[in-house]
């Protein structure tokens, strides 16, 4: 199995580092490097490689002082390759990223960005999707079509239930209550909110979450057409 740690990064990211059982490590989306750093000495986990999930300053800011300390390869999604300043390589849709013996299947999901990937172990069970999905919620359309955002999450909607979700920001609060205002006769949705309610009262990370939860309760992954989606997406934005 893969070993997951999340590092609270910034205002509220999460930064992720990720080894495999034969010793490979990660680093996710690394905002900032002094406190990645910091968890990964602690650890005493030495990062072979820097993932990104898209070009956005908060998931990449960090990449430079990783690699400056470590010397990690760099792998960004090809579409946002340019407009991220320090890389290695890129990855596209359905390549495959080993991390020594665990293997990621790469996802291409447009919409928050143009080039924004998740990336999903198989094996593991675990999909980091950066801000393209986050527990009830989705991201912005920075750059992308509502049809582009739609696409996306349907990928995400086709993986199993029991797939963990390891998304970029603690939003969920934030989101629950919009769902909630949404769908106030959702059962499900209701309960999480008071779930996510407790946990955020206590300073307690709500993630990750499973696509089970997240296909009952979050509406933009449930938003069965385009034009649903687009709905919720600028009902929220103007919320
Ligand atoms: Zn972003
Ligand atoms: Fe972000």
């Amino acid at each position: 199995m893969l070993q997951i740690e999340m590092v609270p990064i910034l205002e509220d990211n999460y930064c992720y580092l990720l080894r495999s059982e034969d010793g490979k490590c990660a680093v996710l989306d690394p905002g900032e490097a002094p406190p990645v750093i910091d968890a990964l000495e602690k650890l005493g986990w030495t990062p072979d490689y820097i993932l990104n999930t898209h070009h956005h300053w908060d998931h990449v800011n960090g990449n430079k002082g990783i690699k400056d300390k470590y010397g990690s390869q760099i792998f960004v999604p090809e579409g946002d390759a340019h407009k991220i300043k320090h890389y290695d390589h890129i990855l596209r849709e359905a390549d495959i990223f080993e991390l020594g013996n665990e293997k990621a299947k790469i996802i291409a999901t447009p919409g928050h960005t143009m080039g924004a990937i998740c990336y999903y172990f198989e094996k593991s069970k675990a999909l980091f999707t950066g801000d393209t999905l986050f527990a009830m919620g989705c991201g912005r359309l920075f750059e992308g079509s509502a049809e582009d955002m739609f696409g996306s999450l349907q990928k995400i909607f086709a993986l199993p239930d029991d797939v963990k979700v390891y998304c970029g920001h603690e939003y969920t609060l934030g989101n629950a209550q919009f769902c909630s205002t949404y769908a106030p006769e959702n059962i499900h949705i209701q309960k999480r909110l008071k779930d996510v309610i407790g946990l955020r009262k206590e300073n307690k990370k709500t993630i990750p979450s499973t696509l089970s939860l997240e296909k009952k309760t979050n509406i933009f992954l449930m938003a069965k057409t385009v034009e649903e989606f687009a709905g919720i997406r600028s009902t929220k934005d103007r919320s």
